[in-house]
């Protein structure tokens, strides 16, 4: 192993054991967000070469997921609600798809100027909006209502605005997952049809994944704000858990001197 992204979910495990329905029961290994180096592979091993370098770049496959529900093509006008790390890779694939403009919004100045380094046209930060406040700056921002909304903090408040400012007959991709009854102005939604699709995680993502980053085509690693050691792990995770910077990395390889 080279390096492990933390991931909100794993800090959520640590913190509360559980996600909704998936309660952690036994000894559970944190960190799907790995990449590493094949060292040796068994006689039967035929799609895996020893020295390659494997990545599971899980961040990326989510907004490569999430965009493809969403509808996102050329010319496409887009809202991600919430400058996480998931919001900022909707952001990288929605331009890669040719979105023409994309609006984002978060309570953080410096997530939100992250946002900007990505490629996102516009940042709204939400302070004490209303839900239809908050739609209509972004469709102040854009000219028009996006016909997609990626919203990615599972927030009450940012479905809400979710739907309020995608355009009628657009669709709103729910990525946020956060408590599971939350109240939404779903006649709104059937009035104007909005559609409403729901992710989850993602699904043959891989082979886009690699070959947009192998071509470098799209480039995360802005994404990366901190490094830790492993032996720093419990310091890693506080970071997370406290929302400094973006995506926070372990890295396992204790020969690798680089920061
Ligand atoms: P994160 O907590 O790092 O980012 C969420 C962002 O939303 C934060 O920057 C926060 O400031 C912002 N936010 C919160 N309330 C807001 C508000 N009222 N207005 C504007 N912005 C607000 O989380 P992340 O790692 O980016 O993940 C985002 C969400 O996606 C989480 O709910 C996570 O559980 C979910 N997720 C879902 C899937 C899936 O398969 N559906 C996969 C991965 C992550």
């Amino acid at each position: 192993m080279h390096s492990v992204g933390i991931c909100g979910s794993d800090v959520h495990y640590w913190q509360n054991g559980r996600i909704g329905d998936f309660v952690v029961k036994d000894p559970m290994v944190l960190g799907h967000e790995a990449s590493g180096t094949v060292i040796k592979v068994g006689p039967g091993v035929t799609h895996l070469k020893p020295e390659q370098s494997l990545r599971w770049y899980k961040p990326l496959s989510v907004g490569i997921h999430a965009c493809k529900r969403a509808g996102v093509t050329l010319g496409s006008k887009v809202f991600v609600s919430g400058s996480g790390p998931i919001g900022l890779v909707n952001v990288l694939v929605a331009k890669m798809m040719g979105a023409a403009a994309v609006v984002i919004t978060d309570l953080s100045a410096s997530r939100l100027q992250k946002a900007k380094e990505v490629g996102a046209d516009f940042t709204i930060q939400v302070k004490n909006e209303t839900p239809q406040e908050v739609a209509s700056k972004v469709e102040s921002l854009l000219g028009c209502m996006p016909e997609i909304t990626v919203e990615c903090t599972g927030a009450q408040a940012c479905i809400q605005a979710g739907i309020y400012a995608t355009r009628s007959g657009g669709t709103l991709v729910l990525v946020g997952l956060g408590p599971e009854m939350v109240t939404v102005p779903i006649v709104n939604a059937a009035v104007r049809e909005v559609d409403i699709r729901g992710i989850f995680r993602y699904c043959n993502t891989w082979p886009v994944a690699i070959a947009l980053l192998a071509s470098k085509r799209i480039n995360v690693k802005p994404l990366v704000t901190h490094r830790f050691p492993l032996e720093k792990a419990l310091e890693a995770f506080e970071t997370t858990r406290r929302g400094e910077g973006v995506k926070v990395m372990l890295k396992c390889d204790p020969t690798d001197h680089s920061p």
